[in-house]
């Protein structure tokens, strides 16, 4: 009998299920709108009734191996619960896994949502190709994932893979972790849409000074598309986030010398500007490097990666 699994990547506005056989081929894919004021419970209750809508839709003929959910947040992975999640506020302690296999009578598997990205493109995306990388997830905030032997390296608690709060400039801008200057604070969308208001109070964008004349919030994306009509201060600001990037991949070359660092979410898309400061910034920090056959990409999967992750777990559990 072919095995199944659903994954569930929940993030802090999107709420993706889908039934995954054991091949990797996606047989049915729900996507939902998390709708997180509305409350743990509200959540919880729009989880588990899309999960049950594909069980009953795909386990004729098929076993169900598990369920697995890839979660923002910090996860105690001994115990299964969320410890704080930034994009999930009320779930602070939230005994997470017990409560799933509660109310879904099967088994359920946590796992941070950077965590299930990075295993996911190991799975599915170009990952395949190696035994272990790394993944920095760039979106609001910036996760980080670590894949050793095929398997994710979870650290003492669980927590380990925390990418987005090294210390890129000691006494950078402050980060919501507590710390200053970490790749989060430097290299997230947030970080761009900071650092273009800062131009803006400074008056030296023209393109962005317009865009915020007209009444919009500057998003990372109207930084880009500044950046790329050759805006100075948004390509400085592009030039910032390969620099912070550079910096942290260049110390994770040295620190694991893995054959590939994967880079995916929605600032990755600026690849053509990030990219060229990045690659020259690892280069000249890192004789790791600079030794040959490191390969930093852009995911494969893209929005796809923790889903396809989530998925692996109970399938990978199973085997
Ligand atoms: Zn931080």
């Amino acid at each position: 009998m072919r095995d199944f699994a659903i994954g569930v990547d929940v993030g802090g506005t999107n709420l993706r299920v889908a039934a995954i056989d054991a091949n990797g081929e996606i047989l049915q894919r729900i996507n939902l709108t998390t709708e997180v004021r509305a409350g743990r419970d509200a959540v919880l209750e729009e989880m588990v009734s899309a999960v049950e809508a594909l069980r009953a839709r795909h386990a004729s003929g098929a076993r169900l191996a598990g369920i697995g959910f890839g979660v923002p947040g910090l996860i105690y992975m001994k115990e299964g619960k969320l410890r704080e999640s930034p994009n999930l506020p009320g779930w602070h302690d939230y005994p997470l896994r017990d409560m799933l296999e509660q109310k879904l009578g099967t088994r359920v598997f946590l796992e941070n949502d950077a965590n299930a990205a990075a295993l996911g493109e190991k799975w599915m995306g170009h990952g395949r190709e190696v035994d272990g990388l790394v993944m920095l997830t760039l979106g609001t905030g910036v996760g980080g994932g670590i894949v050793l032997d095929g398997r994710i390296w979870h650290g003492l608690l669980g927590m380990a893979g925390e990418l987005g709060h090294i210390t890129i400039q000691p006494d950078g801008p402050r980060c919501g972790c507590g710390n200053h200057g970490c790749l989060e604070a430097l290299a997230s969308a947030t970080a761009i849409v900071r650092m273009a208001n800062e131009a803006v109070a400074q008056s030296s964008s023209p393109a962005l000074q317009a865009a915020a004349a007209g009444g919009r919030p500057i998003t990372s994306a109207i930084v880009y598309s500044a950046a790329k009509q050759g805006d100075p201060a948004a390509r400085e600001i592009f030039r910032v986030v390969g620099w912070a990037l550079g910096i942290a991949l260049a110390d994770l070359v040295n620190a694991f010398n893995l054959p590939m660092y994967v880079l995916m979410g929605g600032v990755s898309a600026a690849w053509d500007l990030f990219a060229p400061p990045m690659l020259a910034e690892v280069e000249r920090r890192s004789f790791v490097y600079r030794a040959g056959g490191t390969r930093i990409v852009v995911s494969k999967l893209g929005a796809d990666a923790g889903l396809f992750g989530a998925a692996y777990l109970p399938l990978s559990a199973a085997c």
